[in-house]
């Protein structure tokens, strides 16, 4: 089939609440993937983050694989040999101490809320039904219907309400609006470190330090969201590392999986997950043994190829070249780890879509975030040559 036909079977048949670029891709392979025509690009949005060990990873596949003829999923009617593993593994590598697994991120989002609405009533005792939680404009923290009812994205949220209560709005990057906000029956503050969705947007320095201690000192839970800032993809395992400072509960998912199976998680470094007891919260797939053994053969290569350092290094590099071009339209460029962004200068002509759409022709793969921003993002196993290789790409289409 020609690549024009999956298009318009995929515009005649399916929903459209995606505008993806018309590349039909059908093989991938560590940084690289191939479309339907043998093109080859470079994957510079690494599927948002969940793609951290590059394309079809071969001990990931193993992993998988041999898990899959064994034992897929039990539910958590009864348990597996997988899970405790899983839960061993990364909370020694986290330092947490309990952990609650999920599939998506949303999940684990939801979950996350759940948690600490139930830890404000019985144990911060903030009066029935008044538990209110802190976020941050501009925040991306998945597509539910209480996720998407604390969104500012009016087109992630208008028309799908009515909303569950309970959240209230702050600026990002602002530890004074934070103090400011918190009442007697604030139970949490839910933020990511660094604003993916939003355009990779990084706070100003010493705002976390700020944040937790405003947390410590007023008893609420600081819940970090690292769906996408999680697992190497800002040169350190959590993001967190880079503030020096350590959430209550950390929400992790994307790269957990490897970009094999959806796989999210919880992890609680204050008691905030005995809370739940059984019966009180659940998921059929979540913690199956498939989902485990993909996950900790995902954490695992992450560690053991040194995927983290080379995110750190390479994006250091990747970003100090972007910062070389000379271009009028360009507001900024930033980035941590292989989290980097170039913003437009608003009403630049065509906006950051045009730019994907350039670097498409050109063998480079990336995705517009808003209006005037484009993100990179390649797996972490990217070699110097290979940024080399995307920079001479993206020095013609913005030099
Ligand atoms: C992607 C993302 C989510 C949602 O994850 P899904 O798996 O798409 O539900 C939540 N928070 C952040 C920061 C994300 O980047």
């Amino acid at each position: 089939m020609e690549t024009s036909e999956y298009i318009s079977l995929e515009n005649e048949y399916g929903a459209s609440n995606y505008k993806p670029l018309d590349v039909v891709l059908t093989k991938g392979e560590g940084i690289w993937v191939w479309d339907v025509d043998g093109n080859k690009y470079m994957d510079c949005l690494a599927a948002y983050s969940a793609v951290n060990q590059g394309h079809c990873h071969p001990k990931i596949f193993k992993a998988m694989n041999d898990q899959a003829k064994k034992l897929t999923l039990t539910s958590r009617a009864f348990r597996n040999d997988q899970l405790p593993l899983l839960y061993k593994e990364l909370c020694e590598m986290t330092n947490s101490h309990k952990i609650l697994p999920m599939n998506s991120g949303a999940e684990a989002v939801e979950t996350a809320i759940k948690c600490v609405r139930k830890w404000g009533y019985e144990v911060k005792g903030i009066e029935e039904d008044k538990a209110e939680i802190i976020v941050c404009n501009d925040n991306f923290h998945g597509r539910t219907l209480s996720i998407v009812g604390f969104s500012t994205d009016d087109n992630a949220r208008d028309s799908f309400g009515p909303f569950p209560a309970g959240f209230k709005i702050i600026p990002y990057g602002d530890a004074e609006a934070l103090e400011k906000a918190i009442t007697k029956n604030t139970a949490a503050f839910m933020v990511e470190p660094i604003q993916g969705e939003a355009g990779v947007i990084i706070p100003p320095e010493g705002y976390f330090k700020k944040v937790r201690e405003i947390c410590d000192r007023n008893n609420v839970v600081l819940v970090l969201d690292e769906i996408q800032t999680g697992l190497g993809r800002t040169g350190a395992l959590l993001a967190e590392e880079h503030e020096g400072i350590e959430a209550d509960l950390t929400l992790i998912g994307k790269a957990l999986s490897g970009g094999f199976y959806p796989v999210s998680a919880v992890l609680s470094n204050k008691e905030v997950l005995e809370i739940l007891k059984p019966g009180q919260h659940g998921s059929t797939f979540g913690g199956n043994p498939l989902a485990c053994s993909i996950a900790r053969a995902s954490l695992q290569v992450l560690v053991d190829e040194g995927m983290i350092e080379n995110s750190k290094k390479m994006g250091e590099y990747f970003l100090s070249e972007l910062k070389k071009i000379n271009n009028k339209d360009i507001k900024d460029i930033r980035g941590r780890g292989l989290m980097i962004a170039i913003e437009l200068h608003e009403g630049t002509e065509g906006g950051a879509r045009a730019i994907a759409e350039k670097l498409q022709k050109l063998g480079i793969l990336c995705k517009e975030t808003h209006t005037y921003t484009v993100r990179f993002a390649p797996p972490l196993i990217i070699k110097k040559e290979e940024v080399d290789w995307a920079l001479e790409r993206i020095k013609q289409v913005l030099g």
